[in-house]
């Protein structure tokens, strides 16, 4: 009996306390500005003084950081949800934002063939090539009067050699077999098993290019070339003029085809939005890497791998004068001195000169045993 009225007294000390929880809606009640302050036992508002039923006031005083309670107080399931901790909200975007960046580093990190050096391209392959062909048309449009005949015996000579090249490519880069990779052997680290370290270079881009060269005669261009994506390579006829020789045609080819199985023009494009990364230096950087990747397809291809060497030291002797501050620093591509230094050191040069070796032996057997 006694306890039933201890445990009416206790319902109605309840009842009163709730009641007078409505009857003081203009209490210092915590608004949306006081949302996020810190609210310590010593600054609760009154409303919380009177504890309502279901909530002890050990609740209030382990929650008593609350973010979420504006003119109600706060109920235990309430406060107890995550995303009204800062801490919790914190971590769970930060493993968020981790997981998205090992999302894009899988989708979009590549490695040179060659050199190995990762990149990013965001660009995929076939929209890479739908690129090329777009520009391609366009320039050929623009230069239509210009482009020399595909029968025009200059054409011809240059076609029959970029194809020497761009065969050489395919198989030494083992685009369609595997087995015969000579360029990727070479240049690829090895554990002491024999067994290559790193992930596969990226060579798929290549399967079903159409490729094309094409002659075009402008004496503003000099004895050059370029490329475009898609597999895309134009020649200028100054490079066809003395003393230039078909060694020089296949050394500037090769490069241009280095361009294009580094994929430099879509890397370029991927760092479009991080323009403090489009520096001289940089486009210096993939000019080396397409002479590496062009002095491996020269020895790929049957031609002594010297001529690289050689024809950066015939165009720095026909430079006038000495190289300016712009020529070095600025110029997208380093200084002929550098690339044929470059070209001649001995890690470099005795890479390519392997395949060279593979090709004359291999040479000499078909013609001894298969004309
Ligand atoms: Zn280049």
């Amino acid at each position: 009996m006694t306890n039933c009225l201890r445990n009416s007294r206790r319902l109605l000390s309840q009842h009163h306390q709730a009641r007078l929880l409505l009857a003081r809606p203009s209490q210092q009640v915590p608004t949306s500005s006081t949302r996020f302050h810190h609210i310590t036992p010593q600054r609760q508002p009154d409303v919380w003084r009177s504890i309502p039923a279901g909530l002890s006031s050990r609740h209030v005083i382990k929650h008593r950081r609350c973010y979420c309670c504006t003119s109600s107080p706060p109920s235990p399931a309430r406060c107890c949800r995550w995303y009204h901790d800062p801490r919790k909200v914190a971590a769970l975007s930060a493993l968020a934002t981790g997981a998205a960046l090992m999302a894009f580093r899988h989708r979009y990190l590549e490695f040179v063939p060659c050199t190995n050096r990762a990149h990013f391209v965001v660009a995929s392959p076939r929209s890479e090539r739908e690129l090329g062909e777009s520009d391609f048309a366009e320039y050929k449009e623009k230069m239509a009067s210009h482009i020399l005949d595909p029968l025009h015996p200059d054409s011809v000579r240059v076609r029959l050699i970029a194809r020497k090249i761009i065969h050489a490519a395919y198989r030494g880069l083992g685009v369609m077999d595997h087995d015969d990779a000579v360029m990727l052997r070479v240049t690829t680290n090895l554990d002491q098993a024999g067994k290559a370290l790193g992930p596969r270079p990226q060579t798929t881009h290549l399967r079903g290019l159409d490729w094309d060269v094409i002659l075009v005669a402008d004496s503003n261009a000099g004895a050059t070339a370029m490329c475009m994506p898609g597999g895309k390579v134009v020649v200028y006829t100054g490079l066809l003029d003395d003393p230039f020789t078909d060694d020089d045609i296949a050394t500037v080819i090769a490069h241009e085809v280095g361009h294009i199985i580094a994929r430099h023009d879509v890397d370029i494009a991927s760092r479009k939005p991080l323009r403090i990364f489009r520096l001289p230096h940089s486009s210096q950087r993939m000019e080396a890497e397409a002479d590496y990747i062009g002095l491996l397809l020269l020895g790929a291809a049957g031609f002594e791998p010297h001529i690289a060497r050689a024809f950066f030291q015939k165009t720095a002797k026909m430079r006038e004068g000495p190289p300016t501050f712009r020529d070095r620093y600025l110029c997208p591509h380093p200084l002929d001195e550098e690339r044929s230094k470059f070209l001649s050191q001995p890690n470099v040069l005795g890479k390519a000169l392997e395949p060279y070796r593979e090709y004359t032996v291999m040479n000499i057997l078909a013609n001894r045993y298969f004309r």
